[in-house]
């Protein structure tokens, strides 16, 4: 055998995935990065949410959202079929189990993109498979002018954000890694790097017991 040939059956030894979740202020650059990173990697995918909100136009079931009605929501809750849910904007959204316990155990790693509370939630359920990555602005003044520059929003909204920006900032402490978005490549780049990094962790490589085993007959 090459040793080109043992480097790739070493890159596919077993491993257990991971929950990446990557939150932020609104406008320090989290989705960019999101969508950066689900293009660029393709053993993570976005966790796709249970809602109770009627899809929008353009919407496709259980690629932007599981849409289910009230009593499916209900059912559940009951059978303690979330990782988290909460109330937003009158509606109800979710964090399914089923398929994500299922997933990770076949080595296949999510992206969650939510807030401090949802991220707290989570990692409260299942501390071994969550990772916490936080998203930071460089300057108060640069999160303005990207707030600015996106929003149609009047000064009023704007200031709201910038309030609700300065909350989830608060909450920095409560993660693994916190990276400064200065220049979104760089960015994505550490990101990356924390992802890389995290999969090599002893603990999520499964398939090490019987490689090691086999090392050292
Ligand atoms: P939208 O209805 O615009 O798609 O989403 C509204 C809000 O619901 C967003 O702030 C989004 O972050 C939040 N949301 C979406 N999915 C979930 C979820 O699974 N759990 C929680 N806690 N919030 C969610």
């Amino acid at each position: 055998m090459t040793s080109l040939d043992d480097q790739t059956s070493v890159a596919q030894l077993d491993r257990r995935g991971l929950m990446f979740i990557l939150s932020s202020p609104s406008g320090a650059g989290k989705t960019t990065i999101s969508r950066m990173l689900l293009e660029a990697d393709d053993e993570i995918r976005l966790s796709v949410s249970v809602t109770t909100r009627p899809p929008r136009q353009g919407e496709t079931e259980g690629v932007h959202y599981h849409f289910v009605d009230d009593a499916e929501f209900d059912r559940m809750v009951e059978d303690d079929g979330f990782y988290e849910w909460a109330h937003v904007f009158g509606h109800r959204y979710g964090t399914p189990k089923g398929r994500i316990r299922a997933a990770l155990k076949e080595g296949r790693d999510f992206l969650f993109d939510i807030d401090w509370q949802g991220t707290q939630q989570l990692y409260q359920k299942d501390q071994q498979d969550v990772v916490r990555v936080f998203i930071l602005p460089p300057t108060i003044e640069e999160l303005r002018r990207r707030l600015e520059t996106r929003a149609t929003d009047d000064g009023d909204v704007i200031e709201a954000r910038m309030e609700r920006a300065r909350a989830e900032i608060s909450h920095w402490d409560a993660y693994d890694y916190v990276v400064i978005n200065e220049d979104v490549d760089s960015c994505f780049a550490k990101v990356r790097e924390i992802l890389h990094a995290e999969r090599m962790k002893r603990q999520r490589q499964t398939g090490l017991i019987p490689f090691v085993r086999e090392l050292m007959r």
